[in-house]
């Protein structure tokens, strides 16, 4: 690279990385005094800007690279202000518009049917057993097979741990009283829903509650106490149901393949590794914050009647998810390498669970 091409690079950070390339090799000087060319990187998430847990974790991520990188690579943030599609990530970062995104993979079953299996599933993987799946048994594997097939490689990037089964106007006591409600709610858990009358949608995160407001939603369910109280939906609708649809919902990391493969070995790495801990610092966030938002629900609002769905409801729920699974197995190779892939996992890491920690909870009881 010549001179002035370089100089041009490093006082002009939009240029792409095509122009500047990504080391000095080219120039043959590897002394210590060559000026190191900044690596400017576009990032897409799916929230609105500043949102918190899961739109200041992607703030983190960005501040995290640049100081794992020493200020060698800038990742620059846009939110849903700025690009104005909620759910455009996975195409933003297909066709390399953004070269990297943060979303929850359910949002693109549209896209590709097999992209579903890598949030949560119902009645599946909590967050910590999900996580073993992904890292120890073959989960990122088989995400990034998946993804391959659009240009697109995966990490993960944060867990909401459980769930809650979402907010309702009125109380649910049979299967009865879900027919024709219109809720919120996104990936597999919205197909079971349907098998029970539900009229599903998905709805961006700007725009829920409104939506609830006007009678566009009957119900929904977003997260848990630590995102869902700063939302207001308890003020229309105050039943709040305990969890079984998303037992931990994993976020991801989008790369662009092709601006990955432009980049210098470390950079590769430094994005891979912080995405690594960034969705550790956020899973811890929200853990942390549901904590918080449940005891502030619990003292100071009287008027939240949390509930658990009657079992009628649940095995209702759970044929229509083994009706789908089940349709899910026929429909192709992968989307049966995957659900076996997270069943036989699930299979293991329950019986450890119960033996280990519900053992211990229900000592706790005693
Ligand atoms: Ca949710």
């Amino acid at each position: 690279m010549n001179h002035a091409l370089k100089l041009l690079c490093l006082l002009t950070l939009g240029l792409s990385l095509t122009a500047c390339g990504t080391d000095n090799a080219s120039t043959g000087n590897t002394t210590s005094s060559a000026p190191l060319q900044k690596i400017v990187l576009k990032l897409a998430h799916g929230w609105p800007k500043g949102y918190p847990l899961f739109g200041e974790s992607v703030e983190d991520y960005a501040r995290l690279v640049g100081e794992m990188s020493d200020g060698r690579i800038e990742i620059r943030v846009d939110s849903t202000n700025k690009h104005k599609s909620a759910f455009g990530i996975f195409d933003f970062v297909k066709s390399g518009q953004y070269d990297i995104g943060q979303s929850a993979s359910y949002y693109y079953g549209g896209k590709d049917p097999d992209t579903l299996f890598f949030s949560s599933m119902p009645f599946s993987m909590t967050a910590i057993e999900q996580y073993a799946w992904f890292y120890h048994g073959g989960g990122l594997e088989l995400a990034n097979e998946v993804y391959a097939k659009h240009n697109i490689e995966v990490m993960l990037g944060g867990n909401t741990g459980m769930q809650m089964g979402g907010w309702f106007r009125n109380e649910i006591n049979s299967v009865d009283d879900l027919k024709g409600l219109k809720m919120r709610i996104p990936g597999f858990a919205g197909k079971v829903v349907a098998g029970v009358g539900v009229v599903p949608t998905n709805i961006p995160t700007g725009e829920l509650y409104q939506a609830l407001e006007r009678g566009t939603l009957d119900a929904l369910e977003w997260v848990s106490p630590g995102l869902d109280l700063r939302m207001g939906f308890h003020k229309i609708a105050p039943y709040y149901y305990t969890g079984w649809h998303e037992p931990g919902t994993e976020l991801l990391y989008f790369f662009n393949t092709d601006s990955m493969a432009k980049l210098p070995g470390w950079a590769q790495s430094i994005l891979r590794n912080a995405a690594r801990l960034t969705a550790y610092n956020m899973t811890t966030a929200v853990f942390a914050a549901n904590a918080d938002n449940w005891d502030t629900i619990a003292t100071q609002y009287p008027n939240v009647q949390v509930k658990k769905f009657p079992p009628e409801v649940l095995q209702a729920l759970k044929k229509s998810n083994d009706d789908l699974i089940a349709a899910e197995l026929a429909r192709s190779p992968m989307a049966r390498k995957i659900i076996e892939s997270r069943q036989e996992y699930l299979r293991r890491a329950r019986a450890w669970t119960e033996i280990g920690e519900q053992a211990y909870l229900e000592t706790m009881r005693n």
